[in-house]
């Protein structure tokens, strides 16, 4: 007489291919700003020269595109040479540049790292997550906040919450 070993020959009963789209729930703000950039970036890469696909996209190119969108900026950065470089609140206008402002571009590259992967990219080969784009971001965040004069410490909760959303976000995804 053999032991039948417990549970071993009951059936899978998972199956194997969910229905989709039937009971996806409205896109919310966050799932259609994300579409929205995501569809920017594809325009972004569709008018490279030479034209980019997605798959030959790297950490390079991501910082490429965030240097491109520092024109429609609205965040005046002052230059070290400005009267108001870490001015908080300057009493009149100067001739410095709009950029965008850190926080801007931190959840801008949460939301188009997490549409990548959605989108077919490897999590590996993930160019919105490569350290290039980390360390160009940190610069961007040091750097303004001392133009700027504003110190980042108290958004940095908030930004640990958009982080957990995104992350949120993905596992529904999935
Ligand atoms: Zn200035």
């Amino acid at each position: 007489m053999e032991p039948v070993g417990s549970g071993s020959s009951k059936p899978d009963p998972t199956p194997s291919s969910p229905s989709p789209s039937t009971s996806a729930p409205p896109p919310s703000r966050y799932e259609s700003q994300k579409r929205r950039d995501w569809n920017t970036f594809l325009q972004y890469l569709g008018n490279h020269k030479p034209p980019l696909t997605l798959t030959r996209c790297s950490g390079a190119h991501v910082l490429e595109f965030l240097k491109y969108l520092d024109q429609f900026g609205k965040t005046k950065v002052h230059v070290a040479t400005c009267p108001f470089f870490g001015h908080p609140d300057p009493p009149s206008s100067c001739a410095c540049p709009h950029k965008q402002a850190w926080g801007s571009l931190d959840a801008l590259i949460g939301r188009l790292r997490a549409a990548c992967e959605e989108n077919g990219g490897r999590p590996d080969a993930n160019p919105f997550a490569a350290r290039a784009v980390r360390i160009y971001l940190r610069g961007v965040k040091e750097s303004q906040a001392k133009a700027r004069g504003i110190p980042y410490e108290k958004k940095k909760r908030k930004r640990k919450l958009t982080v957990t959303a995104v992350r949120l976000d993905v596992d529904l995804m999935n």
